[in-house]
């Protein structure tokens, strides 16, 4: 791929006129339309539909599809940049609109034939939500050693098995599906089908109940004799593998966005409070003790999002950002554990509760180090590109 020119000398935080705009309407959006619901959504886990209806009006869920096909033709960075802004005030929405945009658009972007991206990106920015589904009870860090089978039947593909822990699983209408059609291959048998909701012998089975991200819905899926019709392949039969670890490549840098989203929502109540609450006369924040600790959150914290815009850009770039990505979702996800950690403890009792803001916010954060690959496998791909 040719590479894109690079302005020299900008700061990384510096956005550009657009991006900012963009950022500050979601940031806008999320504050106005999202905040009132946080509370009964993580308790219910549960999203109104209005609330999906609002965010494919806000523009945020087909930013990179093309104005042709009714999305906000728009870059990677601003996908970064929505999931955020929405993270910082909800990560559960933030993750929604994720694997909708850095996964299932991204996928088709890429893999889709123009039949195939006619036929769902249209959808994908004015309707429908997608997921991708990847991982099995047995396969997570060890993705390709996947069992769900896809046969050839009468020409079709029959799709067969168990998929676990599937973002958007219960809202979603279109999903990304990896199977193998030839085991013996091992992983050069993987490959992408597209399956719709509705397909006879696909159901989405039981949703988990989770400690954190709670309204985003986390599902199993179920394949019996599913018939896939060949032009629903993603991609080449047996690439499948490539369409996984390239989307997943980039997908972690969203994570790292919810991360960083997450993390200054955190820190952005602690000093709110830390300024308000009063212990031995005057407010906890006049304490150096304290002052101390939030000095460190927020360094922290830049630090993650400057290692995550730089991700992010690098990919827009087409350099390479293989390392950058795993680094960014590693700390990222470390500080996030760590400064929600904070703002919990510099609530005192007050943070331990449901009926104050960073309680969830430290629920939420442990999921960073989980999915998309766990901290472990960040720390084996950046040793693997050091050692190589
Ligand atoms: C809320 C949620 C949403 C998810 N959404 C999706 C989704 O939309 N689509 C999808 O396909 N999947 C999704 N997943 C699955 C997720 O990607 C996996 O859970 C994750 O990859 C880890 O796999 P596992 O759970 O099987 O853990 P395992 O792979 O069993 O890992 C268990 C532990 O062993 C460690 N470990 C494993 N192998 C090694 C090794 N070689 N070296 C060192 N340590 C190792 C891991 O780091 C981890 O700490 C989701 C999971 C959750 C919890």
């Amino acid at each position: 791929m040719p590479q894109e020119p690079l302005a020299t000398g900008v700061p990384l935080t510096v956005l550009a006129e657009d991006e900012q705009l963009f950022r500050d309407s979601v940031l806008e959006f999320a504050d106005q339309r999202i905040r009132p619901l946080v509370r009964e959504m993580d308790e219910r886990a549960l999203v109104p539909r209005t609330l999906l209806d609002e965010l494919f009006g806000l523009g945020v869920m087909g930013i990179e599809i093309p104005e042709t096909f009714g999305g906000a033709g728009a870059s990677f960075f601003h996908s970064v940049l929505a999931v955020e802004a929405l993270s910082q005030v909800d990560p559960a929405i933030g993750v929604l609109v994720d694997v909708q945009n850095t996964l299932v658009v991204n996928a088709l972007m890429r893999w889709g034939s123009d039949d195939v991206r006619r036929r769902y990106l249209p959808a994908l920015a004015s309707k429908t939500v997608g997921a991708y589904a990847l991982s099995e009870a047995a396969s997570g860090s060890d993705a390709f050693a996947l069992t769900t089978r896809a046969t050839d039947r009468d020409g079709a593909f029959a799709l067969n098995g168990r998929k676990l822990w599937i973002t958007n699983g219960y809202e979603a209408d279109l999903f990304i599906v990896f199977a193998n059609v030839n085991p013996e291959a091992g992983y050069r048998g993987i490959t992408a089908f597209l399956v719709e909701r509705g397909t006879p012998g696909f159901t989405v089975g039981k949703k988990e109940d989770k400690l954190g991200i709670r309204a985003s819905s986390t599902c199993e899926l179920l394949f019996e004799d599913c018939l896939v019709a060949p032009a629903n392949v993603l991609g080449d039969v047996g690439k499948g593998y490539k369409v996984a670890i390239e989307t997943l490549n980039e997908g972690r840098i969203g994570i790292g966005a919810q991360m960083i989203g997450l993390t200054q929502g955190a820190l952005d109540h602690a000093v709110a409070y830390t300024k308000e609450r009063k212990q031995f006369g005057k407010a906890i924040a006049d304490f150096q003790g304290v002052q101390f600790q939030l000095g460190q959150a927020a360094t922290e914290l830049e630090a993650a999002r400057l290692l995550v815009y730089n991700a992010a850009r690098l990919r827009d770039a087409r350099r390479p950002f293989l390392k950058e990505a795993a680094m960014c979702k590693l700390f990222s996800s470390q500080v996030a554990e760590r400064v929600t950690s904070l703002a919990v403890q510099l609530y005192g009792g007050y943070g331990y509760v449901k009926d104050y803001p960073v309680e969830k916010l430290f629920r939420d954060a442990k999921i960073g180090q989980i999915y998309e690959g766990t901290s472990n496998m960040q720390l084996q791909t950046i040793a693997k590109l050091m050692l190589s």
